[in-house]
């Protein structure tokens, strides 16, 4: 069996947040939409120096991203593909995924994409869809879901349909005339399965008075992103949370869900 030190050299890099390894890759290969604008990649890029130069293209999250292998995921019960980055942007970048996905058959691989937009965000790209759906998605151990933000949410009807589970988070930057504010874009449409993640809405204040939400929680998490089926996780705004109580945002969310649904 592989030992942590050998993942780390692989590429793998271990998150106390998320609780378990991931693979991250260099901003250069992320497909944007304005919404980027307020990525958690970004401002921790601007807390952090050492974020900032791993994700600068050509930086170690590029580096970790050409090294990893099939291996460094071997006896891994979760492992999280692109943390930041993009882990799906071309088709050979499907294939290698795949590979790794097949050759680790106990392992559940999340893989949250945004590659599935073109020009910004404003349309689907459906053979690269249909590509991932067809050798990626379709593996028992994949756990593939579509990202989605205030300018990619009028996609959700069609990612319903085709059966795609999405992760949802309002960033602060809206099309005009968004009419989704404040609440979930499948709410109140068939097939709706909104799922509250736990790591962002069951926040507290930790003692340092900063709002934080519970480490490691991805690592259990039985209905969120690793659910088989498919699922609508709703991710929330920590930096808006601190401004409210998180606790009592979530009971609102919760009751507008079921009262206009
Ligand atoms: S839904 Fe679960 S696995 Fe997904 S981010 Fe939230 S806690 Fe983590």
């Amino acid at each position: 069996m592989i030992n942590k030190i050998d993942r780390l050299r692989g590429g793998l890099v271990y998150s106390k947040a998320l609780g378990m390894f991931n693979l991250n890759r260099g901003g250069g290969s992320c497909r944007r939409t304005p919404a980027c604008a307020d990525c958690y990649v970004n401002r921790s890029c601007q807390a952090y120096k050492l974020t900032k130069k791993a994700w600068t293209p050509g930086g170690t999250d590029d580096k970790n991203w050409s090294k990893a292998s099939s291996e460094v995921f071997e006896g891994l019960g979760r492992v999280r593909i692109a943390s930041r980055g993009e882990a799906l942007r071309t088709k050979a970048d499907v294939d290698r995924v795949v590979a790794w996905v097949k050759d680790n058959p106990d392992t559940l691989f999340w893989i949250p994409t945004r590659a599935i937009y073109k020009n910004r965000g404003k349309d689907l790209d459906q053979g690269h869809m249909e590509y991932i759906e067809y050798h990626l998605a379709s593996l028992p151990n994949a756990r593939v879901l579509a990202s989605l933000d205030p300018f990619t949410a009028h996609h959700w009807p069609m990612l319903e349909k085709r059966m795609w589970s999405t992760m949802f988070y309002e960033s602060k930057n809206m099309p005009k005339g968004y009419k989704f504010k404040g609440t979930h874009p499948a709410k109140g449409q068939d097939g709706a399965k909104i799922h509250f993640c736990t790591k962002t809405w069951d926040l507290y204040f930790a003692d340092n008075g900063r709002v934080v939400g519970p480490k490691g929680s991805c690592a259990t998490c039985e209905n969120g992103c690793f659910e088989l089926s498919r699922v609508d996780v709703w991710l929330r705004n920590h930096a808006r949370a601190a401004k409210n109580s998180a606790v009592t945002d979530k009971i609102r969310a919760m009751e507008s869900l079921d009262t206009e649904a």
